[in-house]
């Protein structure tokens, strides 16, 4: 299968007989080259996954892709706005039903990271676990992920061991796990999940290249959280109480400084999975910058 690093925006590309994908133009230290729309089916129909920002050069080229066939369903793994805010322009060209994904509720008033959120998201149809839309020639499963975001789905394309992992996997980089609407110990049970299914041949995830050893790479995910909460019960043992981004100075040498804040998201996902299993509790005292800091339980 070839797989060029470097598509262009706007560029089709087909790893596959039923699968091809458009690049939106929103690189970024998030998105990496961008977010990767995915077409699925050959025949009179196609289903849209992930249909991307809200940008008219975007959906011009998913429908150019599309060509003569119609638009069965608009997919979304999840409402972060890299995602699902191109469902609604692309509905209203084609009038396919937006389906996939629950919109996402923040109850709580804690400190979220809201701004990446779609809030305007409005599903025609909300898929349940396990349940499939077909067209001609192909056949889409949701597989619930919760974890990245309480909501994530993938998609299994039944017809050839394909799974579309949205951002709860990708091989460019381990997915931001942000609380409250994202949760460790949720994240944790879906890559379990994953691992567990023997039909996935190939991972399409919505940013960067395809994953062609699944299982392999879902275990070395699996591994590389296991080796962070390590770290961390060790860091809180060692010099606790203490903050979460001295703790990210310290386990993320050499980071990209644009992504200390998601790294910082990560590592308080791990310190609340922690405290829910009674490894970790927060310290009455705070430091000088008014931080919760963290010790062993
Ligand atoms: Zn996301």
């Amino acid at each position: 299968m070839s797989w060029p690093d470097s598509i262009h925006a706007g560029e089709t590309e087909q790893p596959e007989p039923l699968v091809r994908r458009v690049l939106a133009p929103n690189p970024s230290p998030y998105t990496y080259t961008g977010t990767q729309t995915w077409i699925v089916g050959a025949g009179k129909d196609v289903a849209v996954i992930d249909p991307g920002p809200d940008d008219a050069a975007h959906i011009d080229a998913i429908l150019r892709a599309v060509g003569e066939a119609r638009v069965k369903a608009i997919l979304c793994t999840h409402t972060h706005r890299d995602h699902s805010p191109g469902s609604r322009p692309l509905a209203v060209r084609t009038g396919a039903p937006i389906m996939g994904c629950a919109p996402l509720v923040l109850a709580d008033d804690g400190p979220r990271a809201d701004a990446a959120f779609d809030p305007l998201y409005a599903p025609d149809h909300v898929m349940g676990d396990g349940e499939t839309v077909a067209g001609d020639g192909w056949t889409l499963e949701a597989v619930a992920t919760p974890g990245h975001t309480s909501n994530h789905l993938c998609f299994a394309l039944l017809e050839s061991g394909a799974l579309f992992t949205g951002d709860h996997v990708m091989k460019w980089s381990t997915s931001v796990v942000s609380p409250p609407d994202g949760n460790m110990g949720d994240y944790m049970a879906s890559l379990k999940k994953l691992y567990e299914r023997e039909q996935d041949r190939v991972y399409y995830p919505a940013h960067g290249p395809a994953a062609e050893n699944p299982h392999q790479l879902v275990r070395g995910m699996m591994g590389h959280r296991k080796a962070r909460e390590k770290q961390i019960l060790k860091l809180l043992t060692e010099a606790g109480p203490v903050a979460v981004p001295a703790m990210v100075d310290v386990m993320y040498k050499g980071l990209d400084p644009r992504l200390h804040g998601a790294a910082e998201r990560s590592v308080l996902a791990h310190l609340f999975d922690l405290e829910q299993r009674g490894e970790a509790l927060r310290s009455a005292a705070a430091t000088d910058q008014g931080e919760a800091a963290w010790m062993p339980a």
